[in-house]
């Protein structure tokens, strides 16, 4: 499949799920302005596929915003090692989403019932599972890609190099290796795998 309709299928994935979600989301309590998300712990993980349409958008915006958000990515991922809360590099001074329409899928899958401040988000569990259903589709349409934080996975494909070799498929496995140590990232396909195993784990061990 090219990348372009993988992009395409992506854009497919992310309505179902919003489509499928809605019977869960009656409670929540997320709304414009609520950022406490966005003002990342953890990581906010982003497949390469996913990368790639945030540069596609990026690239739409004027030459000064462009470098306003190279400059901010870039900095995110010096600051991530050290720091335990970061703000996303796309959360604005009003803490609204500046790439709404293409936020990666760790965004559109997070609800809470609950205000989350820094103890994160409650969310109820049939809407987790699709949303783990939903990031396996995910791998899979990426399956010779990378996943990672937003700013490592977006520094990564800043690399002209780099991008070619992942859209052509053909990153040597020393290059695979310098990619992950560098970028921290965890490849897809490897990830599918480690879910097929867990998965088949726990129904042995269901009576
Ligand atoms: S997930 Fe939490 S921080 Fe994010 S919008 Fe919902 S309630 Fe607010
Ligand atoms: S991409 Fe947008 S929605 Fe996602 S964490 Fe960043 S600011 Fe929040």
């Amino acid at each position: 499949m090219s990348v372009g309709a993988k992009k395409k299928k992506l854009f497919r994935i992310y309505k179902e799920f919003a489509k499928d979600a809605r019977k869960y989301t009656k409670n929540i309590v997320c709304k414009p302005g609520c950022a406490d998300c966005c003002i990342d712990v953890g990581s906010i993980d982003v497949t390469t596929l996913e990368g790639l349409v945030i540069l596609d958008y990026l690239k739409t915006l004027t030459p000064p915003k462009q470098t306003f958000f190279q400059d901010q990515i870039k900095r995110n991922s010096e600051e991530k090692p050290r720091h335990r809360r970061l703000r996303c590099p796309f959360l604005n001074e009003r803490n609204i989403c500046s790439i709404y329409k293409v936020r990666p899928f760790s965004c559109r899958k997070l609800f809470s019932v609950e205000t989350c401040g820094e103890k994160g988000p409650v969310i109820p569990r049939a809407l987790w599972e699709l949303g783990e259903k939903t990031v396996q589709k995910i791998y899979q349409l990426d399956d010779s890609g990378f996943s990672g934080h937003i700013s490592y996975i977006l520094m990564l494909l800043y690399n002209h190099k780099l991008r070619k070799s992942y859209l052509s498929g053909e990153l040597s496995p020393s290059q695979l290796m310098d990619v992950i140590r560098k970028y921290n990232l965890i490849v897809n396909r490897e990830m599918l795998k480690k879910q097929r195993i867990l998965k088949l784990g726990t129904f042995r061990s269901t009576p």
